[in-house]
């Protein structure tokens, strides 16, 4: 069966519609015992290596420069973190084990976000293998986020002149507070974010517009939640720019869930917020966001479906979409 989806959706036989933001330094932290699967990133450019993608399908992205990370954190939490004078609250706040590896990763992110939303900007459509820090604020991190990069490359990109409004879709489980704190004071961004209400962070910010989850809920309620506000949002806002973060964490099997959210609820999530940005023509940047699954196959493949639901969308291009490329007989399981 997984041949025959496979070769329905023909991946990677003829060239990829895009590039993919990567690197292989996502995955050298050492971590040590924590519940962060680092190794994601890394299993992540396996399976599409194994699927037929080439090493020149990926993009490295540039570290990001100091000037960048002070588009959104303040001077002095930049200088702390460069040279690892955080305090012990700050530490506990970020809730992960600090090193000048644990920096270089959270550049690369930064950088591998502002690329994608780059490359979204010139082709329409980007994935970058990594990002969605959406709990980092200006003055400091937390939640396993050292720096917030898609308020980083939102805020470069409005510098640049290359947007004048932008939208940030947060599917992560958790809410996106540190985009939502960063952006209530900027009417550029509009921040929409689905989430469960009882889990991290414990005070929510002000989303623009925040869909409330909660203990149990299932893939209807889910789907019910968030139906109504695709495409309506897109066209209401019209923004020149969509972030996308593709958590991998609302699934039912993911160790911070209390959601029972089947894999398959969440590709129809992955497409509906993709297709309908293609369908109206909007730039989308995808980024992963958080997946912690007890085995780190499941987040991986989570992710790997969001990947396939980019490339089947932009093979498709604007004119020709239709509800599903498959019919019902081959429908994926
Ligand atoms: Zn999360």
């Amino acid at each position: 069966m997984a041949d025959l989806v496979e070769s329905v959706l023909s991946l990677f036989n003829t060239r990829l519609p895009f590039k993919f933001i990567y690197t292989n330094e996502y995955w050298m932290v050492d971590l040590g015992p924590h519940i962060f699967p680092i190794k994601k990133y890394r299993m992540l450019y396996e399976k599409l290596i194994a699927r037929g993608a080439r090493p020149e399908d990926f993009i490295r992205p540039e570290p990001a420069s100091d000037d960048d990370l002070r588009l959104v954190h303040t001077a002095d939490y930049v200088n702390k973190v460069l040279t690892g004078t955080l305090s012990s609250l700050e530490l506990q706040a970020l809730e992960m084990p600090f090193s000048s590896q644990l920096v270089q990763f959270f550049l690369l992110m930064t950088g591998g976000t502002i690329k994608a939303a780059e490359e979204a900007l010139r082709t329409g459509l980007s994935v970058h293998l990594g990002g969605g820090f959406h709990h980092a604020f200006p003055d400091h991190g937390e939640g396993f986020c050292l720096f917030n990069d898609v308020a980083i490359a939102l805020e470069k990109m409005k510098k640049e002149g290359r947007i004048n409004r932008a939208m940030i879709v947060d599917g992560d489980l958790h809410q996106g507070n540190g985009t939502a704190y960063f952006f209530g004071k900027r009417d550029y961004v509009f921040t929409f974010s689905i989430h469960q209400m009882d889990n991290y962070p414990s005070y929510k910010q002000a989303s623009s517009l925040d869909v409330e989850l909660h203990s149990g809920d299932s893939d209807e309620a889910y789907l019910t939640a968030l139906q109504p506000h695709f495409p309506r949002l897109y066209e209401e806002y019209k923004p020149d720019l969509v972030i996308y973060i593709a958590g991998a964490d609302p699934y039912q099997n993911d160790l911070l869930s209390g959601l029972d959210i089947s894999s398959a609820g969440l590709k129809k999530r992955d497409r509906l917020i993709i297709e309908q940005a293609r369908r109206l023509k909007i730039p989308l940047a995808i980024v992963l966001g958080g997946g912690y699954a007890d085995r780190i196959e499941e987040t991986v493949e989570i992710h790997f479906n969001t990947v396939k639901e980019a490339i089947r969308t932009r093979r498709k291009g604007p004119q020709q979409l239709v509800t599903s490329l498959i019919s019902p007989k081959q429908k994926i399981s």
